[in-house]
């Protein structure tokens, strides 16, 4: 079985269900709240378990009424949490958004992830172990760039998503193998729109790159050849919230599993595309059986 770690935030999402998102200055009646377990690090945890790897998750939660709901959140999808630490104040929360086109607005407030700043002993041998160490940036840059080294020093993969998008530090892209950014992160990094090209001067620093497209599907470039495009499966887009990491999380477990890039790629937007038909983040993660049955 391959065995991910991951290393990274656990937040819970307070969303709100909107007709119409507000304009600044604006209120407007909501249709309902639900508190949904989220967190970058976390949703890309699940949905690695969820898609058939053994998954460890590295960070830490509050020692609020949260912190205990996300823990055993990740243990039910099959995530071991021995790593994520419990520590003094708040979990991490996002308060989200969604409107009825199932497009989403989202702000963040780290708690318990911004105190992740450094690995703790027994984290290393955590990512010596595994086949894959994946990456985001919800938790101080300085850990993330601990974790890449880490993971490079012992010929682990490291899959990093520069979500939410922020410029870089050269020693982390260095020790990235394959970045997953969307098409605006994509864009923040290099400040090229276009996609292919924007792909193309990522591909100066990190080897490989893989661009999400939205509906539109994604984007695979390499040095050493031309770029590979996968269309999304035609869905119809309840929630788009954890589109991404339910993407980046069943991607690494095709490829921990050696599947061709274009394979894996196509089997990731099947699980994404079970994803958005669906509300939440985490919550609408695809099961493995469900991720075959939908791939064609
Ligand atoms: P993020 O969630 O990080 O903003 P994207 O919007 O690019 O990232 O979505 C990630 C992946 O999820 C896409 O590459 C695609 O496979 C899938 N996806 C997202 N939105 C849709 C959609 N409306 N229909 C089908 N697949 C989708």
């Amino acid at each position: 079985m391959t065995h991910i770690a991951v290393l990274g935030s656990t937040n819970m999402d307070l969303v709100a269900y909107v007709d119409k998102a507000p304009r600044r200055g604006e209120t407007v009646t909501g249709r309902e709240f639900r508190t949904i377990p989220g967190g970058k690090g976390a949703n890309q945890a699940i949905a690695a378990a969820r898609a058939g790897a053994t998954v460890s998750m590295i960070g830490a939660v509050g020692n609020d009424a949260f912190g205990p709901r996300l823990r055993s959140t990740l243990e039910h999808s099959g995530v071991t949490t021995d790593h994520l630490r419990t520590v003094e104040g708040p979990t991490g929360t996002a308060h989200i958004v969604v409107d009825d086109e199932g497009g989403n607005a989202i702000v963040v407030v780290p708690g318990a992830n911004g105190t992740v700043d450094h690995l703790v002993p027994g984290d290393e041998g955590l990512i010596a172990s595994a086949d894959a160490l994946l990456l985001q940036l919800e938790i101080p840059l300085e850990a993330v760039l601990a974790g890449a080294e880490t993971a490079r020093a012992h010929g682990v993969r490291t899959i990093l998503t520069p979500a939410p998008a922020r410029p870089l530090p050269p020693e982390l892209l260095d020790a990235t193998d394959l970045l997953v950014p969307n098409e605006h992160e994509a864009a923040t990094l290099t400040g090229i729109a276009d996609p292919f090209a924007a792909g193309a001067a990522l591909l100066d620093r990190v080897p490989r790159v893989v661009i999400t497209l939205g509906a539109a599907g994604s984007l695979y470039l390499t040095r050493d050849a031309e770029p590979l495009a996968v269309p999304a499966p035609r869905v119809t887009a309840v929630d788009s919230t954890g589109a991404g990491d339910t993407f980046v999380g069943t991607l690494a477990v095709a490829l921990g599993e050696e599947r061709p890039i274009r394979e894996a790629m196509a089997w990731a937007a099947t699980a994404a595309a079970l994803s958005v038909q669906r509300e939440g983040a985490s919550a609408s993660m695809p099961y493995r059986s469900e991720i075959e049955a939908g791939y064609t």
